[in-house]
């Protein structure tokens, strides 16, 4: 006999009309690659939170901290990447992330999606970059019409870093120094990089997951799952 799937927490984002998006929480682990929990686990958890679709809708990614953008043409396994572009329904996008910035793109006018990993590796390499630059090459997007959001992620309260990580000058508007200590700013980074395209209206989630225990936080344990921002157009 078949269990019924428990229910399962999730906070549901604010978003124009024309997509569903919302965040996964802790102890409900979505990552095959992270945590302790069996594989059922996963597939239970993953399947549960997009219900009433069904897990072959599920677009997904092996999240490498780069800058490729993969086209969503079906549910499924995409490949290498750290961006989901969605422009069909019926395909779920889910980012998977414990401290990294999910990032959540909406043309509303042409019902374009995007969902982004952005860690500081990825940020450094130019994701965020990418997919603005894709969608006004590809689509004629105009960003200003373009919904922004910022999920949890590890904030400057936490984030302390190494001076190394500022080998080139990408980083450095993130940069800040406290009691001897060095702390990185990744949210200062990201809107000096949406500014460069004349971008200020955004929304940033307030809750840093290193501070916040609703969610997976890489540096508070390495050994942690993974929490994810899921997204779809309606
Ligand atoms: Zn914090």
């Amino acid at each position: 006999m078949q269990t019924p799937p428990s229910n399962i927490e999730k906070t549901q984002i604010h978003t124009p009309n024309g997509i569903c998006a919302f965040l996964s929480h802790y102890p409900n682990n979505i990552a095959f690659h992270a945590g302790k929990d069996s594989k059922d686990t996963i597939l239970k958890n993953r399947s549960t939170l997009i219900s009433p679709f069904h897990l072959s809708n599920l677009a997904y990614l092996n999240q490498i901290h780069g800058n490729i953008i993969l086209n969503a043409k079906n549910g499924g396994f995409l490949g290498d990447g750290d961006g989901i572009l969605i422009t069909q329904k019926g395909i779920i996008g889910m980012i998977m992330v414990a401290d990294c910035n999910p990032i959540l793109l909406f043309d509303s006018k042409q019902k374009i999606l995007m969902l982004l990993h952005g860690g500081r590796v990825g940020l450094q390499k130019g994701i965020l970059h990418n997919a603005l630059d894709l969608l006004q090459k590809d689509f004629h997007t105009n960003l200003q019409n373009l919904f922004i959001y910022i999920g949890p992620s590890i904030r400057a309260c936490c984030y302390e870093v190494q001076n190394d990580v500022f080998s080139d000058s990408t980083l450095d508007c993130g940069k800040i120094i406290r009691n001897g200590k060095i702390y990185l700013d990744l949210i200062a980074v990201i809107r000096a990089q949406l500014e460069s395209y004349n971008l200020t209206n955004h929304t940033i989630a307030p809750q840093c997951t290193c501070c916040n225990k609703t969610f997976f936080s890489y540096r508070r344990d390495c050994n942690c799952g993974r929490f994810a921002l899921f997204a779809y157009l309606v």
